[in-house]
Order: structure tokens, then sequence, then C-alpha cells
């Protein structure tokens, strides 16, 4: 199960807090999903509204399989909660964050999910990609295979996730930045960010992608792909 596993580096002094937390650990993400960064993070494809159908897309497949799985383990959902996705735009900081009450993802399951391409729309992506003869073939084959989790860095430079499996006790936080070709991952320590099952996404908008997180774009946004999802979606509208 090596190719599964992200290489390990001892973590610096730097990263770890002044508390008694563990330090956050740091891992080189697979080659492909290197390959597939550079090209999202470099790419000049212009409609990168498609993260947000994306996003919303991995939030509702989490609860999916959270309802899916519960039938045999009823354990998974010893935490009541609703089952439903959030959204909130903060324009003044240039923040997205999308968050679920889904499955959420173990240690482990973030280093398999989040730093290999193991699912096979992005391996197909990456083919056509290997295929395609045209140069600027890229920038049709985004939109056209869609390319998960890692379109977030098409409008953020800085993505976060904090995510707590029904089947962890711990909650896990993993961060990664465009142009860096590896990602960290550390224990939630902020009693503040703790929820009790699911998943937090918080897009640290780049320059030129920090319109995006108006509330009235956002909504016009997730009204165009609600349609396919079958748990409600909440946006916030800023007060004033
Ligand atoms: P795909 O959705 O096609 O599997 P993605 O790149 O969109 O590919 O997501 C990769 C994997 O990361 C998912 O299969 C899932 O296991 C995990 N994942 C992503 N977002 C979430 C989430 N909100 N909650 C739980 N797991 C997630
Ligand atoms: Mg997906």
């Amino acid at each position: 199960r090596d190719l599964f596993l992200g290489k390990r580096y001892e973590s610096t002094a730097a990263e770890s807090s002044a508390s008694n937390s563990p330090p956050a650990e740091r891992y080189e993400y697979q080659a492909e999903v290197s390959r597939l960064m550079d090209l999202i993070v470099n790419s000049l494809y212009s409609n990168k509204e498609v993260f947000l159908r994306e996003l919303i897309s991995n939030a509702s497949d989490a609860l999916d399989k959270l309802r899916f799985l519960s039938v045999t383990e009823p354990e998974l959902m010893k935490e009541t909660l609703d089952f439903d996705i959030r959204i909130q735009g903060d324009k003044d900081n240039g923040i997205i964050t999308i968050t679920d009450t889904g499955i959420g993802m173990t240690r482990q399951e973030l280093v398999d999910c989040l730093g290999t391409i193991a699912q096979s729309g992005t391996a197909k992506f990456l083919k056509a990609l290997k295929d395609s003869k045209d140069a600027g073939g890229d920038n049709n084959l985004i939109g056209q295979f869609g390319v998960g989790f890692y379109s977030a860095f098409l409008v953020a430079d800085r993505v976060v996730v904090s995510t707590k499996s029904p089947k962890s006790d711990k909650q896990y936080v993993w961060e990664g930045e465009a142009n860096d070709s590896s990602y960290t991952i550390s224990e939630e320590t902020d009693p503040e960010k703790l929820i009790p099952r699911g998943t937090r996404l918080t897009l640290h908008l780049k320059r030129d992608a920090k319109d995006f997180a108006h509330p009235e774009r956002i909504q016009k946004l997730v009204k165009n792909y609600s349609q396919f999802v079958s748990f409600p979606i909440y946006t916030w509208q800023e007060k004033g």
C-alpha cells in the first residue's frame, strides 16, 4: 500500500505550536497530484467558478456516504446532527468556508484522498491530458473532466480542510498552498473550530478571485448547482 502513503517528513520546530499538541507533519504529494496542481494553479482556464460545483458535490457525496454506511454501522450517527451543507462568504477577508455534516475523514483518509489520485475522474483527466496533442488542450480538459477537490486551487492560494470522522476521536487539519509540493496535517486544537462531525473547507482566495466571497455571488452559483443535490444548502447573508 506504499503507493497510497504520502512521503513523510520530519516536522520542523517552527511548525510545532507552543502548546503541548503534537506538531504538524509535512507530506509530499504524489507526483501526479503535483502535476495536476501545477496545471490548475497556472491554468488560464477562465471558468473558475466550477470549483464550487466540485466542492458541493464532495460535500453531498460525504453526506450520502454517511447515510449509506450508517445503515449497517448505526454508531456512525451517534452525533445527532442535521444533514446539510453551509457556505459562508467573507468578502472583507476574501474567504469562503464550506461545511458539511457528512462522513468526514480520518487522518489516513486525508493522506489517501487529498494527497494521491485514487479516484477515476482525475486519473482519466491525466490520461486525456497525456493523450492530448494540443498544447492548449488542458484548459478545455479541466472543464470536461472536472478536477475534484483540487479545483479549489483555481480560486484559492491556501486551502484548509478541518475534518472529523465518526471513526476517529480526533479532528484533523489538512493545509495546502498553491505552488507547494507538500501539505501538512495536524490535530485541530482550537476549541472554536471543533465540529461534532463532517468537514469544513476554508478557501483563502487569490487576489483576483476575491469576488467569489460575495454572498450574492455564492447564492447565484449555489442556485445553479443545488438542483442536483438532495441536501439543504444554506448560504450566509451578511447583515446590514
Ligand atoms: P472524487 O469526488 O471524484 O472522489 P475529489 O478530488 O473531488 O474526487 O475528492 C477526493 C476524495 O476526497 C473523495 O473521494 C473523498 O474521499 C474525499 N473528500 C473530498 N471532500 C470531502 C468531504 N467534504 N468530506 C469527506 N470526504 C471528502
Ligand atoms: Mg469530487
